[in-house]
């Protein structure tokens, strides 16, 4: 069994940036961490104007070829989803299951009630928001905040069991666009590889893992995926 594990890599030719990357949204913009999204409420605020600015800039985005590509491996059955990083929805996009993507970092295509669960839907928050000028809260009460996981906030348990099970079961460790430095990303080509399992890195950049992998792909993700895409 294949397991795809991706990172921001592979959405960066669908128009959407690397937000840790040097440069990137999170160098120019401090994160908002999750206790003061909690405290403030200006900080809700602002953390929904970001939110609204991103939508304006890559709210579009479509699926690339690297995304194509490990949807028709999952198509044929070589692998039972993906684990990923980004938060971007477009593995969903591009044909693979919801429950077969498994989210480290959340989604934000959509938010939920931090207190009750209820989901919201960004267009449905964002019409609350321009109305009043401040981020709406749940009826029961709860902070409405977008489903990803942010700085500060702890690791989705079933999600993080997930991909720890997967990765334990796999026969190759398939990494595509992820430089493996944030935790815990970081944990898994090391755990897929004491279970014996191959690892292969397809990666623009030199990642920490490169020494310790058994093939290393070192170019443009797209360029290297489209030969695998099926129609
Ligand atoms: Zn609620």
């Amino acid at each position: 069994m294949i397991l795809p594990f991706t990172g921001a890599g592979i959405s960066t030719e669908c128009g959407i940036p690397d937000f840790r990357s040097p440069g990137g949204f999170w160098t120019r913009n401090k994160p908002i961490q999750f206790d003061d999204f909690l405290a403030s409420r200006d900080l809700r605020d602002e953390s929904w104007r970001r939110r609204f600015a991103m939508e304006d800039s890559f709210g579009g985005a479509k699926p690339g070829r690297g995304h194509h590509a490990l949807a028709s491996l999952y198509r044929s059955g070589k692998t039972p989803g993906v684990v990923t990083q980004n938060i971007d929805n477009l593995h969903q996009v591009s044909g693979i299951a919801a429950e077969h993507v498994v989210e480290l970092h959340g989604n934000t295509t959509f938010a939920t009630c931090l207190d009750c669960g209820q989901r919201y839907e960004i267009a449905e928050v964002r019409t609350r928001f321009e109305a009043d000028g401040h981020a709406p809260d749940c009826a029961c009460g709860g902070f409405i905040k977008t489903a990803t996981v942010s700085f500060g906030q702890a690791m989705p348990e079933t999600a993080m069991r997930r991909a720890e099970a997967l990765t334990r079961d796999c026969d190759l460790f398939l990494v595509v666009g992820s430089s493996l430095v944030v935790w815990p990303a970081a944990g898994f080509p090391a755990m897929a590889k004491r279970n014996g399992a191959a690892l292969v890195i397809v990666n623009r950049e030199a990642t920490e893992f490169d020494e310790f992998a058994d093939l290393v792909i070192r170019q443009d993700i797209g360029d290297a995926l489209a030969p695998f895409i099926s129609h």
